[in-house]
């Protein structure tokens, strides 16, 4: 093996951390044998510490109406063809108790970022849930808010939020978002989130347009860095509606090459298999769990909706990837030598 690749392959193993340039070489040079020595090293940290458990978060889409325009996402403001909806209170509701008796101890409302969901709105929700079923964790994912209003809804109950930062790169940042976005205040976000004690969770597409290794290579030092209790990568899917539909999937060797490295940086790391992965190739899901990946989060919305909320095209809807289906994702990670159990799910810190 090349020595170099090995000496750094070793030092990830070692300090969970690398100079930006190293993993920048590590991404650059990789092969077969190292991929593998990661892989090999990745798992057996995850094994220490969640052993051969994947936790499952019931993923309810709350609403695909959003102010905002990113440039690669299906569902931006200016993409007239998507037929918008919201789910109203009850709506959410059933999702949850559906997904109760389905094993899901995690519910994780997803939606764009839609005014109608104010603070009074979403406190009302967290209450009623956490009322219901205070075993359980709530997780948003509901993008960029104010201090004050992550607070207020910190202080309803949620435990966990989601906030992928996209690319630890401004000028990257500004390549895929509007002028009106802000990196700064994306990073401004995270660490609001943190600081008011959610269990925080960033990430980043695999392959997005002008993505270079040297972007990437400052994800991995940006990860390093913030420690976020999750964290969620998966390929970049063009979507025809999108001025990026001209440009290529991410790629999903690299795409797990990255969850084995993640995973070396912070062994406790709440890392899921995305859908994103699972829509790119078939079995993309095991593939991610056996490098290293812990978290799968089936669809629990509507199936009336579940169409709508298309980030990217030919998103998984059904099959394992849809709640109801529980017995047969059991099964696939069975046949991986993987268990998934009824748990919030937290993170283990060491
Ligand atoms: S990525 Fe999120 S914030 Fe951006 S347009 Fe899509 S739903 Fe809105």
């Amino acid at each position: 093996m090349n020595e170099k690749l090995l000496k750094i392959g070793q030092k990830l193993i070692d300090l969970g951390s690398l100079e930006i340039a190293e993993y920048e070489y590590l991404i650059d040079n990789r092969n077969e044998e190292i991929t593998e020595f990661l892989k090999k090293e990745a798992v057996k940290k995850r094994k220490e510490v969640y052993g051969n458990t994947v936790f499952i978060r019931g993923l309810i889409e709350i609403s695909n109406i959003c102010k905002n325009d990113c440039l690669y996402c299906g569902i931006r403001a200016s993409n007239k063809d998507c037929e918008r909806y919201r789910l109203a209170k009850d709506e959410i509701l059933s999702c949850c108790d559906e997904g109760y008796s389905l094993g899901f101890r995690t519910f994780v409302m997803q939606g764009g970022e839609d005014g109608y969901f104010t603070d009074e709105i979403l406190v009302e929700i967290i209450g009623e849930i956490k009322k219901k079923y205070p075993d359980c964790a709530v997780t948003l994912s509901l993008g960029e808010r104010s201090y004050a209003s992550y607070k207020k809804l910190f202080d309803a109950g949620a435990d966990r939020y989601l906030l992928r930062h996209e690319t630890a790169d401004k000028e990257h940042y500004n390549k895929l978002h509007p002028n009106k976005m802000s990196y700064e205040n994306r990073m401004e976000c995270l660490k609001n989130l943190k600081e008011l004690g959610f269990q925080t969770g960033c990430g980043f597409m695999v392959g997005s347009p002008y993505q270079t290794t040297h972007n990437l290579a400052k994800d991995l030092k940006f990860i390093e860095e913030f420690s976020p209790e999750m964290c969620g990568i998966g390929p970049f899917i063009p979507h025809k509606a999108t001025e990026f539909k001209i440009y290529k999937a991410g790629d999903v060797e690299l795409t797990c090459f990255l969850l084995s490295v993640i995973r070396l940086i912070k062994p406790t790391i709440l890392l899921p298999a995305t859908t994103a992965l699972g829509s790119a190739e078939q079995g993309g899901r095991e593939k991610g769990i056996l490098c290293g990946a812990n978290v799968i989060m089936p669809n629990l919305s509507p199936h009336s909706v579940r169409k709508k909320y298309e980030l990217y095209n030919n998103k998984l809807i059904s099959g394992n990837e849809s709640a109801q289906e529980i017995e047969n994702l059991k099964n696939s990670m069975k046949n991986i030598g993987y268990e998934i159990v009824t748990d919030r799910g937290d993170i283990k810190e060491k």
